[in-house]
């Protein structure tokens, strides 16, 4: 026999005998398997459901949501419901809604206020370190989201799309689950392009995101009780890229027996089209950015432009040049047009993206970054993207600067952001950021002070470095590390 609990969201059995408490159902929860796993986890249960746990007395493990008193002593109780204060949420560097509108969609630019925390640090020379830190997901090769999913509070998810496993991380027992794919979901792997998805504005309880897989795209679901996820199809086809948002609309490459096509819908998905791409290639595209009502993504072939409204434009490489696509993305100049890095075979030049006939601009050396927060060597350009670096210190001309996260900030005229410094690097950078291991590194803020966060022996493929903000921290993940190194920011706003 059990008594019945209906809280506005859930449904929980009391067992008259041991007056312990059961999970029935909750809006928007799948099947609950609550004698399986939820009962190791009861702690982690109770605060993303914001539910009620035991204090002074051990009548029961858990109570439903609301309950201030334990039914059985009337002693008090925790009580969960409503004491979270929102977080913000993270989706990706590149997935930043906030960023005003004036800087490309797209790419590592936050609005978070990383700067004003970072910057109390101890300032350069000094080395610091790293003051929190998680264990690395088992499965390495991921993507982070630091979202609610509709529930009272946030949860990190680590996404190993090659791999088709989402992992959950539960803070209280500081343990990732690997969440089973539910009946009849669609595996989860990407393997064509760059990752990237597209978050939901107001999700439905459990829901994640729209995410691209192999054979289409998908509403990814989580059901965090049970440790399960789903993935419903929303369009099935071959993808060629990750999708993209633009004003109200959204869109994504897909391969078909006519060549390379697009998809495209209302942000609510409603009014699907499909266009054609003309020559566009299948596969090896980055994740696309949305700048001037455009989207625009690009390829080591050419350029793919779309415009709601209007046809895709593919548009190749003028003729002997070779985009630097691992330098970083795009990066605006002071008039606002965009401009991507390459090579002519006789030397570096930046040239205007979105142009037939685009201008070009020779310079003199490799840089890297993106929306204008780029380095020649250890030094920052600041004007134009093809002017003259800014030299400060002589010294770091024996140093390699890799951005990884600009920190947009409106009342700063010079941008700041998260770095990657090679210490007496001297190589070209291609080698760098791509097979070599470098001796030392340091992770960097580079802003009104500069601050060395950590320092690195031996690292390689420093492009898989990932930051991103969880709880109050600002933390970075490689794939070769079996920790993620944390540093504690300022309660955000
Ligand atoms: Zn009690």
């Amino acid at each position: 026999m059990a008594y019945r609990w209906e809280t506005p969201a859930s449904v929980w059995l009391e067992d008259d005998k041991s007056g312990q408490f059961e999970l029935a159902a909750s809006e928007g929860l799948s099947r609950i398997d609550w004698q399986g796993q939820a009962r190791a986890r009861l702690p982690d249960v109770a605060h993303l459901l914001g539910a009620s746990l035991p204090s002074t007395c051990n009548c029961a493990r858990i109570y439903p949501e609301g309950f201030a008193f334990c039914p059985t002593c009337g002693r008090a109780l925790v009580k969960l419901a409503g004491q979270v204060k929102s977080q913000p949420d993270w989706w990706g560097p590149w997935s930043d809604q906030f960023v005003p509108r004036h800087v490309p969609h797209g790419l590592p630019v936050t609005s978070l206020a990383l700067g004003d925390a970072l910057e109390e640090r101890p300032a350069a020379p000094f080395v610091g370190r790293f003051d929190a830190s998680m264990p690395a997901p088992p499965n390495a090769q991921c993507v982070f989201a630091a979202g609610s999913y509709g529930f009272p509070t946030q949860r990190l998810l680590a996404l190993a799309y090659t791999r088709n496993v989402l992992q959950y991380w539960d803070p209280l027992a500081q343990l990732w689950h690997l969440m089973a794919p539910e009946d009849f979901s669609v595996d989860l792997t990407f393997s064509r392009s760059a990752y990237g998805w597209l978050p939901v504005a107001n999700p439905r309880r459990g829901e994640v995101a729209l995410i691209p897989t192999d054979k289409g795209l998908c509403r990814l679901w989580i059901n965090p009780v049970s440790e399960t996820c789903r993935a419903e199809p929303v369009f099935d086809a071959v993808l060629a890229s990750a999708p993209g948002a633009v004003r109200r609309h959204v869109a994504c490459l897909f391969v078909s027996a006519a060549g390379t096509r697009m998809w495209t819908a209302h942000s609510d998905l409603s009014q699907v089209e499909l266009l054609d791409c003309g020559a566009a290639p299948a596969s090896g595209w980055m994740r696309p950015i949305s700048y001037d009502g455009r989207l625009l993504w690009l390829h080591q072939m050419g350029q793919l432009l779309w415009q709601p409204g209007a046809p895709p434009q593919w548009l190749p490489w003028p003729r002997g040049f070779s985009p630097r696509l691992e330098f970083g993305g795009p990066t605006q100049s002071r008039d606002g047009r965009l401009w991507h890095i390459g090579h002519t075979g006789q030397e570096y030049s930046f040239i205007e993206l979105g142009k037939d006939n685009p201008q070009s601009e020779a310079i003199s050396g490799a840089r890297l970054g993106f929306a204008n927060f780029l380095f020649r060597r250890g030094h920052e350009v600041v004007n134009e993207p093809w002017e003259v670096e800014n030299v400060e210190d002589l010294h770091e001309d024996d140093s390699l600067v890799l951005p990884l996260l600009r920190g947009f900030n409106n009342n700063r005229s010079q941008p700041s952001g998260l770095v990657l410094r090679f210490h007496k690097y001297t190589g070209r950078a291609e080698e760098a950021l791509a097979g070599r291991t470098i001796p030392r590194t340091t992770v960097e803020w580079i802003g009104r002070r500069n601050v060395i966060l950590d320092e690195i022996p031996r690292l390689s493929r420093p492009l898989e470095c990932m930051p991103f903000v969880y709880q109050h921290c600002l933390w970075l993940h490689h794939p070769d590390w079996n920790q993620i190194r944390g540093w504690r920011l300022e309660e955000l706003p």
